[in-house]
């Protein structure tokens, strides 16, 4: 096997026992493959594995990616901040964007979706605390804010609120930030039935997020070794 069929076999197993361990169906589980800094052949190569789903980070290597590899129809993911002025390139490419975290930001990519007569699938990132900076960095909705924004959503007949995404703080143990994610996910379900998905979990805390009721989980590292350090690609 290749070292990417290996990384790739060893990341579905760790969901799957995880999963197991939790009680739940391993297929419960969705991999989103986060192809940030990697080339357009790291992605193919893992597309003729059987991977289908891959997010980058930043809207031009999505777009960039998406067109490169458009003939191998795989699902793209923006799990990086979104500037507004950048709405129309990712609802172009059809991405989910999982980084929903301000009502203007829903306004533009409903405007945007609806003139282009589609409807473009988001989740509500949750910024769940932690060093303060770094959730500026990365983004996200304060907690006590994201019902409302959810109900945001809800409202654009050109968006599809598919649930809620978020990074684990750093220096914070990640089950009990990913339990207040998922007790924050139930109580969206209880207005919006259909936001049933729960975006957390990443190389390093997966089995954790899955333990709270993870339904997708993004992994970079673990299928494709380190990213270079200056790539400014974090978290
Ligand atoms: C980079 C990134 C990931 C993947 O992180 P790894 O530790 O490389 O698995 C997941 N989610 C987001 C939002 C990211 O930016």
């Amino acid at each position: 096997m290749s070292g990417l069929a290996e990384s790739f076999a060893a990341v579905r197993q760790r969901i799957a026992d995880a999963a197991r361990a939790a009680g739940r169906d391993p297929s419960s589980v969705q991999l989103l493959a986060v192809s940030k800094t990697r080339t357009a052949d790291d992605v193919a190569t893992l597309a003729a594995l059987g991977q289908r789903e891959f997010a980058e980070n930043k809207v031009q290597e999505l777009v960039a990616k998406a067109e490169e590899l458009a003939h191998l129809d795989l699902r793209w993911h923006l799990v990086g901040q979104l500037q507004r002025n950048k709405a129309t390139a990712v609802v172009g490419t059809g991405a989910v964007v999982q980084s929903v975290d301000r009502v203007s930001l829903v306004e533009r990519l409903a405007g945007v979706a609806e003139r282009a007569g589609t409807v473009a699938e988001v989740f509500v990132q949750v910024d769940l605390g932690g060093p303060e900076g770094e959730a500026a960095a990365r983004g996200g909705v304060a907690a006590e804010l994201a019902p409302e924004l959810a109900d945001a959503v809800a409202e654009q007949p050109a968006l599809r609120l598919r649930g809620l995404m978020a990074v684990a703080p750093r220096g914070e143990e990640p089950g009990p930030a990913f339990a207040r994610l998922a007790a924050l996910s139930e109580r969206v379900r209880r207005d919006h039935p259909g936001a049933v998905e729960l975006s957390a979990g990443m190389s390093g805390d997966l089995e954790e997020a899955v333990a709270a009721g993870a339904t997708v989980v993004r992994v970079g590292t673990a299928l494709f070794g380190p990213r270079p350090l200056a790539s400014g690609a974090g978290p």
